[in-house]
């Protein structure tokens, strides 16, 4: 690292820092920072910024926004009385492409995780057991990933919802579209068999 300068090894040290960034992936970023021109090294760094100065949670469904109600919270065309319940915002996001969901979401930055210490006290819980204690909403629906953490938040969040008048439900599983049953293991298939429904 010595072989740098100093204001240029900090920049690698900052890039090596991110998620999924190596030691040659930082160096690269950090040489073709030094390419960009001043105005777009600038707009670059006002970017992140900006968004940590500007981005927060929704006050009501945790999502995140660039202040005060999200736009789903605040749409009056979505349906207040479906709640679906998400690990990430990037889950609204990929629900959202779909253009099938009409109603709001709540999101639970994270899954309970005893391997990584993260507690139901960590996560947007209590909001959500607050939001459904408040009334007004018919059926949660529990989006969190189909692996053991998911489903072990998805029980969890289901049995403490369990004193209230709301139905809640979990996302089907089953055979990815375009998807091969010989493929699919053993665990898919009997999940698929026991989702199936009529047609
Ligand atoms: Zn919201």
């Amino acid at each position: 690292m010595e072989y740098f300068p100093a204001a240029l090894e900090k920049l690698v040290e900052q890039f090596a820092r991110l998620p999924g960034i190596g030691g040659k992936s930082a160096q690269r970023l950090a040489f073709h920072v030094l390419s960009l021109t001043d105005a777009e090294a600038q707009e670059f760094a006002d970017a992140i910024v900006e968004a940590k100065k500007k981005v927060t949670c929704c006050p009501v469904c945790r999502n995140l926004t660039d202040g005060g109600l999200c736009p789903i919270c605040a749409s009056p065309k979505r349906d207040e009385r479906v709640v679906c319940v998400v690990a990430d915002a990037r889950d609204v996001a990929a629900i959202e492409r779909s253009r099938e969901y009409t109603g709001r979401y709540h999101v639970l930055h994270g899954v309970i995780s005893p391997m990584n210490h993260i507690g139901p006290d960590d996560l947007e819980i209590t909001s959500l057991v607050e939001r459904v204690a408040a009334g007004g909403i018919d059926e949660v629906i529990m989006a969190t990933n189909p692996d053991t953490e998911g489903e072990a938040t998805a029980m969890y969040l289901a049995r403490l919802l369990r004193p209230f008048d709301v139905k809640v439900t979990r996302l089907a599983y089953g055979i990815p579209v375009g998807g091969h049953l010989e493929f699919a293991d053993d665990a898919t298939l009997m999940r698929a068999l026991e989702g199936r429904r009529e047609i």
